[in-house]
C-alpha cells in the first residue's frame, strides 16, 4: 500500500508536506489505513456499498479487509468477481475525489460518489448485476430515453 502516494507514503520517502490531514474529514492522517478503513466519509461510502451489493458483515478495519471482503459468505464466483471489481471501482474514485479535494478544492459528497460508483459498475460488470441491480436498471431506462429523445 505504500505505492500509492498519500502524504504519510512520501513523508516515508523522505518529502515533506505541509497539510498531512486527511481532507475528507480533517481529524486523521492522509493514509492508506485512514484514507480507505477509518474515514468517517469511507466508511459512509462502504455503508451504502454493502447496502447496495447486500453484503453483510461488511466491517472494514484495514485496507486488507477490503481486499478480501468478496470471499465473506456463500457467494457464487461470478458474484465475488463483482463484488470485488465493485470495491476497487469505489478505492479508486475515493482517490480520486480525494485527489480533486487535495488539489482542486473541489469537494464531492458521498452521494456523488456512491452515484459514480454504481455507474461504473454496472457499464463493466453488467451480466453480474441484472436483476439485482437497481441502478442498472435505471440506467439501461436512461439510455433508452436518451435514444427515444434523440431519435
Ligand atoms: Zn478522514
Amino acid at each position: 500500500m505504500d505505492r500509492i502516494p498519500t502524504v504519510e507514503a512520501l513523508a516515508r520517502r523522505g518529502m515533506v508536506v505541509a497539510d498531512s490531514e486527511c481532507c475528507f474529514c480533517n481529524s486523521g492522517p492522509d493514509s492508506v489505513s485512514h484514507l480507505f478503513s477509518s474515514c468517517p466519509f469511507a466508511l459512509s461510502l462502504w455503508e451504502k456499498i454493502s447496502l447496495w451489493c447486500r453484503v453483510l458483515n461488511f466491517f472494514v478495519l484495514s485496507f486488507r479487509d477490503l481486499v478480501e471482503i468478496q470471499n465473506n459468505g456463500s457467494r457464487k464466483e461470478s458474484e465475488r468477481k463483482a463484488v470485488q471489481g465493485v470495491i476497487y471501482t469505489a478505492c479508486w474514485l475515493l482517490w480520486k475525489a480525494r485527489n480533486n479535494l487535495r488539489f482542486n478544492g473541489k469537494r464531492s459528497s458521498v452521494e456523488e460518489i456512491f452515484s459514480d460508483v454504481r455507474k461504473f459498475s454496472c457499464l463493466y460488470w453488467p451480466a453480474q448485476f441484472s436483476g439485482s441491480c437497481v441502478s442498472n436498471k435505471v440506467l439501461v431506462k436512461k439510455k433508452g430515453t436518451t435514444n427515444n429523445a434523440t431519435t
